[in-house]
């Protein structure tokens, strides 16, 4: 529990002062509707959605689907265009440009870094240790006063490894400001889901995201878990459309297919298993990673190189050598059986060359 967290303090004024946008749907969503300036002919074509009517600002059905699938209350749930969406809109709600400082975790997700320096945000990083866990005190030490927004990304992408819990739990009791858990590769890990703590953490933010477990990274849905306080904060700025009609009814029937959702993710870890053996007994490959994900990081000479071998064999991996900790490593995404075996096939040509 963080007893002296404040969230009034912590927003910036004008976001707390700020009277929202009231769009016409916020007053009337059924009769004869002359009041939004759509085009009542419809749609150029025939659909079943009224595109022609703009979609429900607030999504409450969608809200509700992923709150009950994730047993909380769906006031404390935030939908948006993608993760990037509710993590910008953290850094308008809490960071005043030039003043505020954010601090991350190297190496990690880069959407971090680009959205604080779109806002015009001091970034301080502190280094995941060698085995990329938090450097918990090393972190508290680098807190300032101005910093308001510490990202935690577990598991972590490019590492892939869980970061421990009592590790986040203590960084959310100690530092007063949001502490951002970005869980986008959470249905992959045995780890569970640290929305259920919402209640005790009050400067707690999930971040989720149909990209990735859900194999919907298409319609663009990502999705916040906080407090109500938090969230209604989130619905206040936003744009007031933001998620359009075509991507919430994809993200519902999503919910009505959660068993294939979870065969998929059944296949890619039994898979990720079997490629990381064959790695780890692999002449040229120096060391595999161990994951949590959908993908996995594993060390080789002259990676870059290799890298590059295998884009020309029509193999793309992603090359992460630049990123600090991960010297000479290369970062592998699960695909089906035969994509990998593709990859298999390419690499041990690479590495025999
Ligand atoms: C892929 C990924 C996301 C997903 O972002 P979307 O905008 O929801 O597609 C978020 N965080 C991390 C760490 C990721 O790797």
């Amino acid at each position: 529990m963080n007893k002296t967290f404040d969230l009034q303090t912590l927003v910036r004024t004008n976001i707390r002062d700020l009277k929202p946008y009231r769009s016409a749907r916020d007053d009337f969503d059924s009769g004869i509707l002359l009041d939004a300036n759509e085009n009542s002919y419809g749609a150029p074509y025939a659909n079943d959605l009224e595109l022609h009517r703009y979609p429900m600002p607030y999504q409450e059905a969608l809200r509700a689907k992923i709150a009950d699938y994730r047993g909380i209350d769906a006031s404390e749930v935030f939908v948006g265009v993608g993760s990037d969406e509710a993590i910008d809109l953290l850094f308008r709600i809490f960071c005043t440009p030039r003043k505020d400082r954010i601090l991350i975790n190297p190496p990690t997700y880069g959407m971090y870094k680009v959205s604080a320096n779109i806002n015009d945000v001091a970034i301080d990083e502190v280094l995941l240790t060698e085995d990329f866990q938090l450097q918990t005190e090393k972190i508290l030490e680098a807190v300032t006063p101005n910093t308001k927004i510490i990202f935690i990304c577990s598991p972590n992408n490019p590492t892939a490894n869980d970061i421990a819990i009592p590790d986040i739990q203590f960084i959310l009791e100690s530092f007063d400001g949001i502490v951002v858990v970005d869980e986008a590769y959470i249905d992959f890990s045995q780890q569970g889901s640290l929305a259920t703590e919402l209640k005790n953490y009050p400067n707690l933010v999930v971040l989720q995201t149909l990209s990735k477990a859900f194999g919907l990274a298409g319609i663009r849905l990502g999705v916040a878990l906080a407090n109500t306080e938090i969230i209604a904060y989130m619905m206040k700025v936003k744009a007031p459309y933001n998620v359009n009609k075509l991507t919430s009814k994809a993200a519902l029937q999503a919910f009505d297919a959660l068993d294939s959702v979870q065969e998929h993710i059944i296949s890619i870890i039994d898979d990720r298993q079997r490629i990381m053996s064959s790695l780890a007994s692999m002449k040229g490959v120096l060391k595999v990673y161990p994951s949590n994900a959908n993908f996995f990081i594993f060390k080789v000479n002259d990676a870059l190189n290799v890298y590059q071998k295998l884009a020309d064999k029509g193999v793309i991996i992603r090359y992460r050598g630049n990123e600090p900790l991960c010297d000479n490593c290369l970062r592998l995404t699960i695909g089906t059986e035969n994509e990998n075996n593709a990859f298999l096939k390419a690499l041990t040509e690479v590495l025999e060359e």
